[in-house]
């Protein structure tokens, strides 16, 4: 007998139908002889229509209301769950996240998890229950709820799996797994049997929406192994874990981000110290900071260009504006700028992955216009217009048949 842990994101309970399929996965995993803890999210848009109403009322509201507010869509859900496993006859009881032991910090609307108390669900599961807990949520040391930040029930179940040192976390979701790139976009994408970590938190910050950041951060921590699985069709899916065993592979995925800006700042002052200002003004903003490009000085001066995101762009110029003392034609902000990058742990032992990157991009007639690298990945700053081009060039080089 294992210890399951089961996450079933928005789309995968949207209506009725949906739930019932859900409560259809879990009895068939309890009734095979597994303890079972289900952590869901709010259906559908629901999240989304809460904001809505929210703003509508009070766009400056605390964010202690909010959640209070927001929180309200997982309750919906795990409670319509419950019931659903209770028409199928098992044993059920849905808690909401302070219930199930969620202590978390009072950043409201962006909590961290401090602690999780699990003598409640450990008590449900000694009486043979399925556990169904509210995700994306917890309470702070005032009582008050909280909640964890969008797409934050990943989180949610990866810190459940490690409180109770549970034997598999598997997050159901409306793909079959990680692809090599965006299966809706580009032909050949395969479903990957295995990624590491660390691949995988590229992947997800880089913009694949297949698992939230932070749970890849959580599962690394405590080295839960994490299946990412479709809700809609009982295949195998995709293994996160810290090292892959099968498929070597030198890269394991090709990606676009399109949520960025590019800003060049001209003609600042040569001396030193002014990247130290100007990356600790835009940190202090939280602002993060990709790509980095700074000139080699001329006549006593230098250009510097990053990337940030773009609801960060507007906000960058300005700071930028404040605190140094330079022209406003001096500051080019462009948001028509994707970022496509390639990610793989095996780059690290293999010279070359570069040069294939760039050649396919350059036989498909697209300009680079800056290149950054870590151990495990290479991102290039290209024309919006023509981000998926890129992507299917690149993905091509690497994976063709
Ligand atoms: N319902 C929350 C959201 O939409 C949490 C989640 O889906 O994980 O962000
Ligand atoms: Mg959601």
């Amino acid at each position: 007998m294992a210890l399951i842990v089961q996450k079933f994101g928005g789309s995968s309970v949207a209506n009725a139908e949906r739930v019932m399929n859900v409560a259809n996965i879990v009895t068939d995993t309890y009734r095979a002889g597994n303890d079972v803890v289900v952590v869901v999210s709010a259906q559908g848009d629901t999240t989304d229509d809460l904001i809505e109403k929210a703003n509508e009322i009070n766009p400056r509201a605390s964010r202690r209301e909010r959640d209070m507010l927001l929180s309200a869509g997982e309750q919906m859900s795990i409670a319509l769950l419950a019931m659903a496993i209770e028409k199928l006859g098992c044993p059920v009881i849905s808690l909401l996240g302070w219930q199930a032991g969620f202590n978390t910090n009072s950043a409201y609307s962006a909590a961290r998890i401090k602690s999780i108390n699990t003598d409640r669900l450990n008590a449900e599961l000694d009486k043979h229950r399925i556990v169904v807990v509210a995700g994306f949520q917890g309470k702070n040391k005032y009582d008050d709820i909280t909640t964890l930040g969008r797409g934050g029930s990943d989180t949610s179940a990866v810190a459940i799996a490690a409180a109770l040192h549970a034997d598999r976390c598997q997050i159901f979701t409306d793909v079959e797994g990680v692809y090599t790139a965006d299966p809706r976009k580009v032909e050949n994408a395969k479903k990957l049997k295995e990624i590491t970590y660390d691949e995988m938190l590229e992947l997800a910050t880089l913009g694949a929406q297949v698992l939230n950041n932070r749970s890849v951060e959580m599962a690394k921590k405590y080295n839960v192994e994490v299946e990412v699985l479709s809700s809609l069709k009982r295949v195998p899916g995709t293994i996160v874990k810290e090292v892959t065993t099968v498929e070597k592979m030198l890269v394991r995925g090709v990606t676009k981000d399109n949520d960025i800006a590019r800003i060049s700042i001209i003609g600042l002052p040569d001396t030193p110290g002014i990247a130290f200002k100007l990356f600790s003004v835009l940190a202090a903003k939280k602002f993060n900071v990709d790509i980095i490009l700074q000139s080699v000085g001329r006549d006593g001066t230098k250009d510097i260009t990053f990337t940030v995101a773009k609801d960060n762009a507007e906000e960058t110029v300005a700071t930028v504006l404040e605190n140094f003392d330079i022209p406003k034609e001096n500051i080019v902000c462009d948001t028509n700028v994707s970022k496509v990058s390639v990610v793989g742990a095996g780059m690290e032992t293999h010279p070359g992955t570069a040069s294939t990157m760039f050649e396919a991009l350059y036989a498909a007639g697209i300009n680079i216009q800056m290149i950054a690298t870590s151990e495990i990945k290479i991102s290039v700053l290209i024309d919006l217009d023509d981000a998926d081009r890129a992507v299917a060039a690149v993905h091509k080089a690497f994976f063709p048949d």
